[in-house]
């Protein structure tokens, strides 16, 4: 299924709870603007390669739009239109004064050199800079893009409109970046992981983990969920995955990651398919890496009873009905991995006020926003008697629907 299909499938389930009109699902599923530019480059000299680059503004209904920018092979409108209205939805379902917006452009990164990734980042700032700022849309590192190209987005759009660091957010600490943004989408999904064991009754202490995806979120909830005493028995990259039954060292991974890049050739672990790590025996499995890789043809072998969608959207609706007949909990992504969005909003309420917090500061605020959402959330879904899923849907849309009709829009 395609990635805007899918997503528009989540909202209907949850606006046929909530009996929304179909001119009002027809308005908030429509992105208010859509942007299509040419990014050309001159890769070598004498040649010029034009990438193409997106950018999809889905709702500013509860304020300036937010949202990534992905530098991937596979970026298309379609994808990035998805992952914009999954934006919208997870500002409103954590209560962030935001609505939703995602970027990116058409390539590979690891095929450029650091010279050619910055000239690709400052002509896309280039075509956009009229698009996106500070009480408008505010860009932030997404798959393929880190701290130091926000920099450079930063310091290009700053030639155009002067000094503002709210203009993105995710930048460098020294570039007036937020500190703990990084490890922020990932401590999130620990905390969030622990707030629904909390409520399910069951104890952190020996919960057998397994982590698909050791980026930037895989390898963070790790870290959280192995001090949090919860027992990691697998985790994977795109070199494969690794298992050790009493649970493997997560800062050993880590330091390995450091040393080598990958976890290619770990010793310190049986090697596993990351098709077989979806499938173990264990209590939360976390897909942390990419979208789609709960399906149809899979969904009949996982055992886990509780599964935590730091990625985004990693289970397909079809087998996201099938987990909810098996009774399977799934935390959505929307809410799942909001973490990241949330210091993201510390950082550019930061910037607006040039005041800095500390990190215990951002990590108590991120822990209030997250467990203020998983509750709404989780009474919702009580109360409507509805998965997760829907029940965050629910909460995110009767947000943006209330701010909307406040507005007089509706
Ligand atoms: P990342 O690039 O840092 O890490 C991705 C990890 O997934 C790597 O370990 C990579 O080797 C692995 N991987 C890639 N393809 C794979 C495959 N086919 N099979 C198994 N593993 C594979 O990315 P990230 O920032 O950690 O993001 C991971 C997911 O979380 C993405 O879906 C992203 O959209 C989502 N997300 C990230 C953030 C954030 O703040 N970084 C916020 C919200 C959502």
């Amino acid at each position: 299924m395609k990635a805007f299909e899918a997503t528009e499938l989540f909202f209907q389930q949850a606006a046929n709870q909530l009996d929304l009109p179909n001119d009002v699902r027809e308005l908030m599923l429509t992105p208010k603007r859509e942007v299509q530019v040419q990014v050309p480059v001159a890769l070598e000299e004498d040649c010029i390669t034009t990438f193409i680059g997106y950018r999809v503004q889905h709702d500013n209904s509860r304020g300036p739009m937010k949202g990534g920018l992905r530098f991937h092979p596979a970026v298309d409108l379609d994808e990035v239109r998805a992952l914009a209205s999954l934006m919208t939805w997870k500002t409103a379902v954590v209560n962030l004064p935001y609505g939703g917006a995602k970027g990116g452009v058409t390539v590979d990164p690891r095929g450029l050199t650091e010279k050619q990734l910055e000239m690709l980042t400052r002509v896309f700032v280039d075509q956009i800079h009229d698009v996106f700022g500070p009480r408008t849309d505010i860009p932030a590192p997404d798959m393929g893009t880190d701290a130091h190209v926000m920099a450079w987005i930063r310091n290009q759009w700053e030639k155009y409109h002067g000094f503002n660091p709210a203009c993105v957010t995710g930048k460098p600490v020294e570039h007036f970046g937020a500190s703990g943004r990084e490890e922020a989408t990932g401590r999130g999904v620990g905390i969030l992981t622990l707030k629904l064991l909390g409520r399910l009754g069951r104890k952190p202490t020996g919960t057998r983990v397994a982590i698909q995806g050791f980026g930037n979120v895989g390898s963070h909830a790790a870290k959280f969920l192995s001090d949090a005493d919860m027992t990691v028995v697998a985790v994977s990259d795109i070199s494969g995955a690794y298992y050790e039954e009493k649970g493997l060292e997560i800062h050993d991974c880590l330091r390995y990651i450091a040393q080598h890049g990958s976890l290619a050739d770990y010793k310190n672990g049986a090697v596993i398919s990351n098709e077989e790590l979806l499938s173990l025996d264990v209590d939360v499995l976390i897909p942390a890496a990419i979208g789609g890789v709960i399906h149809e043809k899979n969904v009949d072998q996982i055992r886990a009873p509780i599964i935590i969608e730091a990625a985004n959207r990693p289970i397909e609706p079809d087998a996201d009905a099938k987990l909810f007949e098996r009774e399977i909990i799934v935390l959505p992504d929307i809410l799942a991995n909001s973490g990241g969005v949330t210091v993201s909003y510390f950082e550019w309420a930061q910037n607006l006020q040039l005041y800095k917090w500390n990190l215990n500061r951002v990590r108590q605020e991120l822990d209030h926003v997250l467990s203020e959402a998983f509750e709404s959330v989780w009474q919702r879904s009580h109360e409507s008697q509805t998965s997760l899923r829907t029940a965050a849907y629910m909460v995110a849309i009767e947000r943006v629907h209330h701010a909307k009709t406040l507005a007089g829009i509706l």
